[in-house]
């Protein structure tokens, strides 16, 4: 008999976990307190109106296809990505639209045209980023960080030629400041250490070969949009003959001396050989394995942000906006002091709109448009946000309204609301945190949780709160590292 693997939650690492263990032979049971899969990365309709959930941007597509080749499928049999000209449209106060095209080239001279950067300038930086990604990035990514066995690889020798101190020593904003003269072009950059929820006044300069992602290897688009991708690795997981069970929450991880034995649930006591928990780190430790020394260590690391989204049907259409746009903030520092320091919500929020009607004309009615608004929040339960939401929506739909002159307040039909205090609700996610800790620490990724358990053998992780972090490709990488890990063990 196959020996089993429990898989505790349906979010993307869940999902992709599934995959890989049953491809090594494992017998693979998904329990998931929700009714459906995909956790953070699932959709909902309002009215005639059709939203993805919670992630919008998608990098790294290879991720989800690695994994219909594993299993021998045809991914166009399961899921169609398109590239995206456009990674994203940033809208600044003074008028200025900067396109940001996903060929490195075009981008360059976008800026050059629209904030007078000097030509060839984003065309170097981006290609550092990349010579830094592929060098360093992918060890800190690729490889489980807490073995001896990654550090004495020749890679590493190369790794450590390829980085330099600015890497370590400066923010991304002071590495930004050094490398661009326009004010517009340093904001743009230093906007993508919000990818994985940190604050770019603070995290190291390493966090600058983020751009690389879109700017170099490009932005994608799911035809259907993003839960497309859930939907794709759900029905791959059961073609594999995966078995889910769906408003079944696990309640405890059983233990006994140097092993897990299997879990309860709300409905079960299920037995396994291996039990990996997609659920949030700090909850698994908290609540299903009742360590609060360990889990209290682990909230020692700060959150990533949280956010506030209103999902708005819009009566109208805006043939200005793409598929991302963002509506940047007048003073970025003091949205990040605000978001980690003060732990308020920003006085002049940057706002990020995506609009997937732009590309699936059927997810809204003829003649308007599904907005997915989203702010950043603090990761924090000191607020109360229904207190605080009605002065936010009112500064948002200003500044939206002003920028694009307009009443947008008159054309929205159709209103949802989620905030942290909803997102750990609806996720487990503590404090509503979208990617786990922040990446603000220049040790971050050494004290993000490993993917395995030092006490028991048989207990692993994955998802956006443990090595390497937040976001749909690391996700899906920390799923790749749980069953490498568990290969080993296997082999032993
Ligand atoms: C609003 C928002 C915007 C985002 N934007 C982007 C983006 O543009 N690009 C990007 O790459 N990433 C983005 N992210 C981050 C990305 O969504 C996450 O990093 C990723 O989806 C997390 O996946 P996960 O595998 O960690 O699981 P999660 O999605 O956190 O799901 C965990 C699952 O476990 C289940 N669960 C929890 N506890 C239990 C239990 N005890 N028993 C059973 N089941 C349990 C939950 O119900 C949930 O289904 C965004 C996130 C949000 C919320």
């Amino acid at each position: 008999m196959n020996q089993r693997a429990v898989i505790i939650g349906a979010g993307i690492g869940g999902l992709a976990t599934a995959i890989r263990l049953r491809i090594m032979g494992l017998d693979v049971m998904v329990f998931e307190k929700n009714a459906f899969p995909g956790g953070k990365l699932s959709d909902f309709t309002l009215g005639a109106y059709h939203f993805d959930r919670g992630p919008s941007l998608f990098t790294q597509p290879d991720n989800v296809l690695e994994l219909f080749k594993l299993a021998g499928k045809n991914p166009d049999d399961y899921i169609q990505i398109e590239k995206l000209e456009e990674a994203n449209r940033y809208f600044f106060e003074d008028g200025t639209v900067v396109h940001a095209y996903t060929k490195a080239s075009r981008f360059d001279a976008e800026l050059h045209l629209k904030a007078g950067e000097p030509k060839g300038r984003v065309l170097q930086y981006l290609q550092e980023a990349s010579h830094v990604y592929q060098h360093v990035g992918t060890v800190f990514l690729d490889y489980p960080l807490h073995k001896i066995k990654t550090w004495l690889h020749q890679r590493i020798l190369k790794a450590l030629s390829v980085v330099r101190l600015k890497h370590l020593l400066k923010s991304v904003d002071e590495v930004n400041v050094a490398a661009f003269q326009s004010e517009k072009t340093r904001q743009i950059f230093n906007r993508f250490a919000t990818y994985n929820g940190s604050n770019p006044y603070v995290a190291p300069g390493m966090l600058t070969m983020i751009p690389h992602l879109e700017h170099n290897e490009g932005a994608f688009y799911p035809q259907g949009g993003m839960i497309s991708i859930t939907k794709a690795l759900f029905a791959l997981a059961k073609d594999l003959g995966v078995t889910f069970h769906f408003n079944e929450g696990v309640d405890e991880i059983v233990k006994a001396y140097s092993k897990v034995k299997g879990v309860k649930t709300s409905q079960r006591y299920q037995e396994a050989e291996w039990v990996v928990s997609n659920m949030d780190v700090y909850f698994t430790y908290q609540k299903l394995l009742k360590d609060s020394l360990k889990a209290k260590a682990i909230v020692q690391q700060e959150r990533s942000t949280s956010a506030i989204i209103f999902y708005w049907g819009i009566k109208g259409t805006f043939p200005q906006l793409d598929l991302h746009n963002i509506f940047f903030s007048h003073n970025y520092q003091q949205e990040f002091n605000q978001l980690f320091t003060e732990k308020v919500l920003p006085t002049d929020p940057t706002i990020y709109i995506n609009i997937t009607s732009k590309k699936n004309a059927d997810h809204a009615p003829a003649g308007a448009e599904n907005w997915f608004v989203m702010v950043n929040a603090p990761a924090t339960d000191t607020i109360n946000w229904d207190l605080v939401i009605p002065a936010l929506r009112m500064r948002v739909l200003d500044k939206i309204s002003r920028m694009l002159k307009v009443d947008l307040s008159k054309l929205v039909e159709q209103e949802y609301i989620w905030h942290p205090g909803g997102i750990e609700q609806d996720t487990a996610s503590y404090l509503g945190s979208l990617y786990g800790s922040s990446s603000n620490h220049r040790m971050a990724a050494f004290f993000r949780h490993a993917n395995d358990n030092k006490q028991y053998n048989n207990l692993f992780f994955c998802g956006g709160t443990v090595h390497p972090g937040g976001g749909i490709p690391l996700c899906l990488k920390s799923a790749r590292l749980v069953a490498l890990l568990a290969k080993e063990q296997l082999a032993l």
